[in-house]
């Protein structure tokens, strides 16, 4: 049987009110030795989630806060146990109290995601929807919130659950045949299969080509800022994020190493990296920044290539344009505040995105982020839980959709139902691991162990 598990479910901060959690079979003897509602009625005798106002008391007896509570009975609460809530105010003293009074009345402390865990164990959620929890807590711009949202709704379980229903009936089908090998197979049964696992493989690859832009949602974007020294890069960094993060000198060479900051533009973080000026150089600590500046150019998503249109182009920049070619990038054409030397038509020729700005006034920034979002491609995206964020779910949509192409083919080109049936198998129980249908412990394990404590 489950212990009684409690937990602080607002971190260690000290906040105006903090959540404690409590889940598991003594949850309600628990809660009625620890807090008492002004009313004199035990808490656990109260209508599920109804909050009530009493005191919470320390180990030794004395009132430690006046605060609110609920419980929520099995099995309609988070975890399908009975649970209980305490909203104290939110001092680090009151919390750990409360946490010391629970431990000494029989409740053990939470592990991470123990709650949630004990959600997907009790079938409240499945796994596609437990992932999402964690998106949830961990979302950093509110269109990946509406994704995880939408994903713990179910967006992605019932579709993989509506596609692998269709395997296992196909299963079924052809196991019954299976059974008679002197029989001719029929020969609508070999039309439909194949249609339904063409469609299967469809609509897998699809989904599994939103992850690219899932990812993008959930861990923002790689942008290497490149540049030559003094072209203003780290200026546009700071102008971005909107404070003095990196240091701007006019001296050449004053960013060595690769600085990071992260910003949001509309529904994504842009990750970026300030970097040192591309140019020859004999130093050799300059020399390293620049192999980092290349390297992180080529592990970025998104490149700024920053010009300062005060200037004409110089050998610097020729290089600036050779390093960017073929790769995503929009070219910044700096200081615009300035009279402009730069030839930006040989730009405009080198660089499908171009726009002005300047780093010190702020004007063109707008623009620039506009067209960040324009060439990442999420603008106009619908955030409705149909983009898949999670790399263990896409490696494992990939996996279905290849077992599902080959057994298309195999039942296309007449092979024996065993054989089709061997790795429509194999798709079935990759889609089981989305859903948690059929996933190894250990991976079970590794994935709520990310979580935080509490959740
Ligand atoms: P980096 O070497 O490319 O990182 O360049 P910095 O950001 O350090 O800027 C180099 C010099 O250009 C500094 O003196 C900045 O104040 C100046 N600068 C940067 N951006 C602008 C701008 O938009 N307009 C003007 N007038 N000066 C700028």
């Amino acid at each position: 049987m489950n212990q009684t598990i409690a937990a602080i479910a607002t971190g260690p901060v000290s906040g105006p009110i903090g959540i404690v959690r409590i889940s598991g079979p003594d949850t309600m003897a628990v809660i009625d030795r620890v807090f008492h509602p002004q009313d004199g009625k035990p808490l656990s005798e109260k209508p599920s989630r109804l909050l009530t106002y009493g005191s919470l008391c320390s180990r030794t007896g004395d009132v430690i806060d006046r605060c609110l509570a609920c419980v929520m009975h099995a099995p309609h609460s988070y975890t399908g146990e009975d649970m209980a809530e305490i909203q104290c105010h939110g001092s680090p003293a009151i919390l750990s109290e409360t946490l010391s009074v629970l431990f000494a009345n029989g409740a053990v402390q939470a592990g991470p995601g123990e709650f949630t865990r004990r959600a997907f164990l009790a079938g409240k959620l499945d796994l596609s929807g437990a992932e999402a929890v964690h998106d949830l807590v961990t979302a950093a711009t509110t269109q990946a919130a509406q994704n995880a949202a939408a994903q713990l709704d179910g967006a992605v379980g019932t579709r993989i659950y509506a596609l692998r229903q269709k395997l296992v009936d196909l299963v079924a089908e052809f196991l019954a045949v299976v059974d008679y090998p002197d029989e001719e197979i029929d020969s609508v049964l070999i039309d439909r299969s194949c249609e339904i696992l063409h469609d299967a493989t469809r609509d897998l690859y699809a989904l599994a080509e939103t992850y690219e832009r899932g990812r993008i949602l959930r861990e923002g974007i790689p942008c290497a800022i490149l540049g030559r020294p003094n072209a203003g890069k780290s200026s546009l960094l700071n102008a971005l994020a909107g404070e003095d993060r990196a240091i701007v000198t006019n001296v050449p060479g004053t960013t060595r190493d690769v600085i990071e900051e992260s910003i949001r533009i509309g529904p994504v973080v842009l990750r970026l990296y300030d970097t040192a000026g591309l140019r020859d150089t004999q130093d050799p600590v300059e020399k390293i920044g620049i192999d980092r500046a290349m390297k992180q150019a080529n592990d970025s998503f998104l490149i700024l290539a920053v010009f300062d249109s005060s200037d004409e182009i110089s050998d610097e920049d020729l290089m600036v344009m050779a390093r960017t070619h073929g790769k995503r990038t929009i070219a910044v054409l700096n200081k615009s505040d300035l009279p402009s030397a730069l030839n930006i038509e040989m730009i405009e020729r080198r660089f499908e995105h171009v726009v002005a700005v300047s780093a010190l006034t702020g004007e063109g920034l707008q623009e620039l982020n506009d067209c960040i979002s324009q060439v990442v491609g999420l603008d106009g995206m619908a955030f409705d839980g149909g983009v898949i964020t999670n790399a263990r779910q896409a490696a494992a949509i990939v996996r279905a959709a290849e077992r599902c192409e080959e057994a298309f083919f195999e039942a296309q080109s007449g092979m024996t139902p065993d054989v089709v049936v061997m790795d429509t198998e194999g798709a079935i129980a990759a889609l089981g691991e989305i859903t948690g249908q059929s996933v190894r412990d250990d991976i079970v394990a590794t994935i709520f162990d990310k979580f935080c404590v509490g959740k």
